[in-house]
């Protein structure tokens, strides 16, 4: 049976850096694993992200695993919920709703300093406890990440991403349109619980700062997305720290286990990433291996950090994939981002991607090491990462 590994490396695509003499952190990076499945095979690049949505991770990842947002995407906060199993009923929308820091009205802190997971489970607890006459409610996540539950009247509010506001005054980017004023009063009744409740006081005493504002935002439906053994007909699992990746999974059929150690960050554990994988590969044909750790650093805006992270990735990631091939001779591989981030704007943007791609018996291999710049003198475009999708599980990469 043909085994099937994407190996996805967020926000790895990046710009030409001043400081790296007009090279992208790809460029620079040693990435001997990785420029392998490029030379023996097919360099291209892909449009993952179509103009109608932002180029966020979860658009991109979810048409990367083959399925069109605009049939399939209704928010961020309904897939993360999905991760935790959350589920509601026909009458009501699921926000992501983070616990944040505010001070004089700007946004300080969107994380409330990472408060842990033992404080904010509290803190939304409290919130039930006010909120149990009324049709809302919270669900705990991890750390600052969490869900809320309202009525779908507030389906059509314009929310904004927390992370895209620190250190502005957040008047302007409160939920703004029908009823907002009503949703607003919930905001501010769930502020006054926070405010008063002794786990803020504590952090106060100890100099943290306080999670006394809820911040709503990515609301929609529970999304229904076909399986993915069903639109495909081999089934597999992702391998994340990501909850909004685990949710993707957990929507599609794909098995998300748990890794040990996995962080989403530089420190993650990759050994235990790639053994779960191979796990995977057991049972399954599908693997898609996601790590977080470019990303972050694209979004500190740290390019030798991502030096670092493409690096890891090259070395503990697509190194070991390599050995499963030669192991697994009848194995197919394919290594991208889901967007670019560029360090020195800290954020996505939506410009097609490198990919590349490899089996034994490829033809037209690119002869070409994989970087952005590469990418783009082949001819090899794909408009929809479905398409790539598609190409990648029949074995056909060029058109
Ligand atoms: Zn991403």
């Amino acid at each position: 049976m043909t085994k099937y590994i994407i190996c996805l490396g967020d926000g790895m695509a990046d710009h030409p850096i001043k400081e790296l003499n007009n090279q992208t952190p790809l460029k620079k990076a040693l990435t001997p694993h990785i420029d392998t499945l490029s030379n023996n095979g097919c360099l291209g690049l892909v449009h993952t992200v179509q103009k109608e949505f932002p180029p966020g991770s979860d658009v991109a990842n979810m048409g990367i695993l083959g399925y069109d947002p605009a049939l399939y995407y209704t928010g961020r906060g309904p897939i993360e919920a999905a991760s935790l199993n959350v589920t509601c009923s026909e009458n009501e929308i699921i926000f992501r709703c983070n616990l944040v820091n505010t001070k004089n009205d700007t946004m300080i802190d969107f994380t409330s300093e990472h408060i842990s997971t033992e404080e904010s489970t509290q803190l939304i607890h409290e919130l039930n406890q006010h909120f149990s006459q009324q049709p809302i409610r919270f669900i705990p996540g991890v750390s600052y990440r969490h869900i809320m539950i309202a009525d779908k009247k507030f389906l059509s509010l314009n929310t904004t991403a927390p992370h895209d506001i620190t250190d502005k005054k957040i008047n302007p980017y409160l939920p703004k349109g029908h009823l907002e004023e009503q949703f607003y009063s919930i905001i501010q009744e769930a502020n006054t619980i926070l405010e008063s409740s002794p786990i803020n006081k504590k952090r106060q005493q100890n100099n943290k700062k306080p999670a006394n504002h809820i911040w709503p935002w990515s609301q929609g439906k529970l999304p229904s997305l076909p399986g993915f053994k069903d639109s495909f007909g081999i089934s597999g699992g992702i391998i994340t720290a990501v909850d909004l990746l685990k949710g993707l999974g957990k929507l599609t059929g794909l098995t998300t286990p748990h890794v040990k150690g996995a962080t989403g960050f530089i420190d993650t554990n990759y050994e235990e990433k790639i053994k779960e994988s191979f796990k995977i590969l057991e049972t399954h044909d599908f693997c898609y291996i996601h790590i977080e750790a470019p990303d972050e650093a694209g979004h500190m805006g740290d390019h030798e950090l991502k030096i670092k992270a493409i690096e890891d990735f090259d070395k503990h990631i697509v190194g070991p994939v390599l050995n499963y091939q030669k192991q697994n001779p009848d194995t197919v591989i394919m290594v991208l981002p889901d967007h670019p981030t560029p360090c020195h704007l800290k954020t996505h943007t939506r410009e097609p991607v490198p990919f590349c791609m490899y089996y034994k018996g490829i033809q037209n291999c690119s002869s070409l090491d994989y970087t952005e710049h590469n990418a783009s003198l082949t001819s090899l475009v794909f408009n929809t990462p479905w398409e790539l999708l598609t190409s990648f599980l029949s074995k056909k990469p060029l058109y």
